[in-house]
């Protein structure tokens, strides 16, 4: 095996090997491919395996007509078998078979370098239950975990966008779809800066009975001079604020905020005054090593606002 894997790509087909082992296929730029074994209740190793794998670096397969899954095994296995093994990563790793079938169809493209796929980029996008808006990809923040300055692909959808839409394109990306139990503004990039368009969209969902949550980095009235949450009553449900940090330090370090000691009280007092405005209010911090998470979860408690933790290295 060469350290240089990820110049040509590669596969290790039909893996076997324990979690520790991906790991190290992975760094070396391979992608993991998943067999219908992993359907068998006692390969707990392979379950390991795809639970600490990113979906990014996995492939499905079936190993036809060998290793024939569950409710299948001691048959001749089939290619239309890869279902029960996509059905099964998905439990796994907490997606709908429609997020697996999407991502892993995307993986195999770029590994095999197959033409035809839409590399456009989506203003509306699904994952699990959740329709997400992609507005912008313009942040306030530059945050040294984000994914996006290497890859703007999130759970198989192509991020980057040539234009900020407009309120009619986005409107006219979501159509007339009913099917999600949310939509999220969200997209790679902080959605308030697009407070206007925001608001818009927002005004026309909730006409229609669309729960709408906001994910943001919480400095909108740093950016605008001004308490922009009143204007977020009554269309926003949830507002999820990415806290990150205990202190202004360690904030200021991780996320580069532009307003630098005053970003890490801005996002506080954001937290603090949306209470006051919308119905569910979050803190999140994502897991990235050295971060005292209940340190994190203490403030926002104290902050009067839930807390949720999100995985370092996971996006959406
Ligand atoms: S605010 Fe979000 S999208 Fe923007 S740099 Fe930070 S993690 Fe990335």
């Amino acid at each position: 095996m060469t350290a240089d894997a990820s110049r040509v790509g590669g596969v290790l087909h039909c893996f076997s090997g324990d979690a520790a082992m991906a790991g190290e296929c992975v760094a070396l730029g391979f992608y993991i491919s998943i067999p219908g074994t992993v359907t068998y209740p006692a390969n707990t190793a392979l379950h390991e395996v795809v639970r600490q794998t990113k979906i990014e670096h996995m492939l499905l397969e079936t190993d036809c007509p060998y290793l024939t899954p569950i409710p299948h095994r001691g048959k001749r296995n089939e290619p239309a078998y890869v279902r029960l093994a996509a059905e099964k990563v998905a439990e796994l790793k907490g997606l709908t078979l429609a997020d697996v079938a999407r991502i892993t169809t995307r993986n195999t493209a770029q590994l095999f370098r197959i033409a035809g796929m839409d590399y456009n980029a989506t203003l509306a996008y699904k994952i699990r239950n959740s329709l997400y808006l992609n507005i912008t990809n313009r942040c306030s923040n530059h945050c040294t975990f984000c994914a996006k300055f290497e890859d703007f692909t999130v759970k198989g959808h192509q991020l980057l966008l040539d234009h900020e839409p407009t309120t009619a394109e986005v409107l006219a990306a979501i159509g007339s779809r009913s099917d999600f139990d949310e939509v999220v503004f969200c997209g790679y990039g902080e959605p308030l800066l697009r407070l206007d368009l925001v608001k818009e969209v927002a005004a026309v969902l909730k006409s229609r009975g669309t729960k709408i949550r906001i994910n943001t980095d919480g400095q909108a009235n740093l950016v605008y001079g001004r308490n922009i949450l009143p204007e977020l009553a009554g269309l926003a449900d949830t507002v999820s604020v990415s806290l990150n940090a205990a202190d202004a330090a360690t904030y200021g370090a991780l996320c580069n905020t532009p307003f630098g000691d005053i970003g890490f009280q801005g996002v506080c007092d954001f937290l603090q005054e949306a209470v006051r405005h919308i119905p569910n209010v979050v803190a999140t911090a994502v897991t990235v090593p050295g971060v005292d998470i209940a340190a994190v979860k203490r403030l926002a408690l104290s902050l009067g606002v839930q807390f949720r933790e999100r995985e370092y290295a996971e996006v959406g």
